[in-house]
């Protein structure tokens, strides 16, 4: 591939001007080496901020240039364990902070979004902060793609780019090794080009692991297991006529400023689905929550890069003369670009004391109030929720929430030069409330806009329900 191909997918390029490091990139020509497995041979990219150790882990940030992770990520190790092969790792807004791939150092071009119905059409944003596999997915550089989602980091790439984006319930996919934005909110997803390849890469990710205390332990999983199959058996024999969707509730929530398009409601009501509106009251305050709680955590994570044992060679040399206090002052304000730097202030601001009860708890509250709005939604009962002893159902309520994963197609790259900060954070509206609650939410690709760029809707599921989330993303592809 040439390198301006990988540029315009979000590949970091192997000849990357500053740096002197090679970089692996995906290359569809080179075959991954035979191996046995569940994705035997097939070629799957990583976001940049996942470990790997064949290759630098930079975050896409001038902090982390020259950083090679002691350690694989676990996730990625059980991608390899499965026969897969490793194809290269993908651009992104640096540190995960951003929704449109164009946070990046001066290295690193933006990422294009390669969904355009004309040739001739201006470049488009691939969206982020996982625009890189996004586009190396729908460009069909990859077989699949991991990206890592906070706040809708792989839903929003996915729905601009026309492809289908997993984020699994909080806790499913191992974190180790994958380097921390907001860790109660972080989750490592998969991007492909359709449901099922993106089930089979779950399928092989999602596994309890040690390493994370936070991994949901083998006993979790097998109650989600039961649940579930219970919850299929009584959709099952809700009717005597079968169909794909035989008994399944979806829930479109009144609050979302745009809906699903007509036709796939009538097409998902004829394959068996009965169709309510529902009320999420607090969804409209996620957004604000969301950045605080997100900001707070990030700068907590941020603190460790100062120099000492993470910063580029040249930042991290001590200069003549220079306190411990000047060089770190020196390495963070060269190392992090200007958004990281507004969120690390403003995260700080949050925790400060006399911020903390007004805004941080404020924030935190406003959490619960909002999962507490999906517990009362959903019809199965959350699988570890201690109250839930047996297998029943509620007689009320859904089993899956669905609206439009972003509130546009994805914006000109001309405009999102400018159009950063508030305006940038409001492309998120949609997908940050199932990431407050840590339910399981997946973008499909659901026809074209207007102006004939892909637009993308979500499916959201109880938490470990993604079984459920599958077998509707389906029959909307
Ligand atoms: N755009 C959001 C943010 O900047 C979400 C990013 C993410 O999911 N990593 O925080």
């Amino acid at each position: 591939m040439r390198a301006s191909a990988a540029r315009s997918i979000g590949i970091k390029p192997r000849t990357s001007t500053t740096h002197p490091t090679p970089y692996s990139w995906i290359n569809p020509a080179t075959p991954g080496p035979s191996r046995s497995g569940a994705l035997a041979g097939r070629s799957i990219a990583v976001k940049d901020n996942i470990s790997y150790t064949a290759s630098p882990t930079s975050c896409s940030s001038s902090m982390l240039r020259d950083y090679n992770p002691p350690y694989t990520a676990t996730c990625v190790t059980l991608l390899l364990k499965a026969g897969a092969h490793i194809a290269g790792q993908t651009k992104m807004d640096e540190f995960g902070m951003g929704s449109q791939t164009t946070h990046l150092p001066p290295f690193y071009t933006p990422v294009h979004n390669p969904a355009s119905p004309t040739p001739d059409e201006p470049p488009r944003s691939a969206g982020g902060s996982s625009g890189g596999s996004a586009a190396a997915v729908a460009e069909g550089s990859c077989w699949a793609a991991l990206g890592t989602d906070t706040g809708g980091s792989v839903r929003l790439p996915a729905s601009y780019c026309g492809v289908v984006g997993l984020k699994p319930s909080y806790g499913l996919v191992s974190r180790r090794g994958v380097v921390a934005y907001a860790d109660s909110l972080d989750c490592v997803g998969v991007l492909a080009r359709d449901v099922d390849t993106v089930e089979r890469v779950f399928n092989v990710i999602s596994h309890p692991d040690e390493g994370d205390m936070t991994c949901a332990l083998a006993s979790s999983r097998q109650k989600v297991d039961s649940i579930l199959e219970s919850h299929l058996a009584n959709l099952a024999s809700s009717s005597p006529f079968s169909s794909p969707l035989t008994g399944l509730r979806i829930g479109l929530p009144t609050e979302s400023p745009i809906s699903p398009p007509q036709s796939l409601l009538s097409h998902l009501a004829f394959l068996g689905a009965s169709i309510q509106a529902i009320s999420l009251p607090y969804i409209n305050l996620a957004l604000p929550a969301y950045y605080v709680l997100a900001s707070a955590e990030a700068s907590s994570n941020l603190g460790r890069y100062g120099g000492g044992w993470y910063g580029s060679v040249d930042e991290k040399e001590i200069r003549d003369g220079e306190s411990g206090l000047e060089r770190r002052k020196r390495v963070r304000t060269e190392g992090f670009g200007k958004e990281v730097k507004k969120r690390i202030l403003a995260g700080t601001y949050a925790l400060s004391a006399d911020e903390f009860d007004n805004t941080y708890l404020k924030a935190l509250h406003l959490r619960q109030l909002l999962r507490q709005d999906y517990q009362n939604t959903f019809r199965i009962p959350h699988p570890l929720s201690p109250s839930t002893s047996g297998l029943s159902s509620k007689t009320d309520g859904v089993d899956l929430l669905l609206h439009p994963t972003a509130i546009q197609t994805a914006p000109l790259l001309s405009a999102t030069q400018e159009v950063k900060g508030d305006s940038e954070y409001r492309q998120d509206r949609l997908t940050v409330p199932a990431s407050l609650a840590g339910l399981p939410a997946m973008s499909v690709p659901a026809g074209k806009g207007e102006d004939g760029w892909p637009v993308g809707v979500s499916v959201t599921g109880q938490w470990g329900m993604e079984g459920l989330v599958f077998r509707l993303g389906r029959a909307i592809e």
